[in-house]
């Protein structure tokens, strides 16, 4: 992953770890987006929401999200649904595959746990898909409270910036991956430090032009350092 030995990038992420965590959570209070999906604890809603925002951008989400927890606001309601009823409200967002899992997903939390999600990340995975370990971390951190990262491409790139570090290719398949940035999830404000990675990435810490000069975290950031 990286071109430093592991000793070292640990001492490194340890070293950075407080800082990191501390300057995020203050950045999030006045900066982060208070999106319909960030006032419920309903692990059910989180994976609405999820498989929504699946490669689509929030700001086409919203309405999409608020007008599907009308029509189904448990997963009882949404086993209970014919496809077609799931593709009518989520048409505008085009991937018609994701009404087909919906309506599964939804079946077997019914039938094998009651309508209950499990805490497990195992028993998740194989309800919602092995390659699914973003949705299932999602629905663990803000559905469940449980101290496990957030790792996609913009997470990545922040790390990858801040450590000097490349996790490769399909970085979010390797289990090396999420075990780096598990080790800097806080034990508390456990959501709040992961939307906060989600957001600076979108709008702070970007692909191109990374605004290093007003990223709450260039003290502690190799690349930010640099510029
Ligand atoms: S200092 Fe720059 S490169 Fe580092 S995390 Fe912030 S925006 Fe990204």
């Amino acid at each position: 992953m990286s071109q430093q030995n592991d000793s070292n990038l640990m001492k490194k992420v340890d070293s950075r770890k407080i800082i990191l965590v501390n300057n995020l959570l203050r950045w999030s209070k006045n900066n982060s987006p208070d999106y319909p999906w960030r006032n419920t604890s309903d692990p059910y809603h989180i994976m609405v929401s999820e498989m929504l925002l699946r490669r689509t951008r929030a700001s086409s989400v919203i309405d999409v999200y608020k007008k599907f927890i009308r029509k189904f606001p448990t997963v009882s309601l949404l086993s209970k649904s014919s496809v077609e009823e799931i593709e009518n409200i989520i048409r505008s967002l085009g991937m018609k595959s994701r009404s087909d899992k919906m309506k599964s997903v939804a079946k077997m939390i019914v039938e094998k746990y009651s309508g209950n999600f499990p805490s497990k990340e195992s028993e998740l995975l194989a309800i919602i898909g092995k390659e699914s370990q973003y949705t299932v971390n999602a629905i663990r951190c803000f559905g469940l409270n449980q101290q496990v990262p957030i790792f996609d491409v913009n997470v990545k790139r922040i790390f990858e910036r801040i450590l000097s570090i490349d996790f490769g290719k399909s970085a979010h398949k390797k289990k090396s991956s999420w075990k780096l940035v598990s080790t800097v999830v806080p034990e508390k404000n456990i959501k709040q430090y992961n939307w906060a990675l989600l957001d600076l990435g979108k709008a702070v810490c970007t692909p191109v032009d990374p605004k290093c000069k007003i990223c709450p975290l260039k003290t502690i950031c190799d690349y930010g350092l640099k510029s």
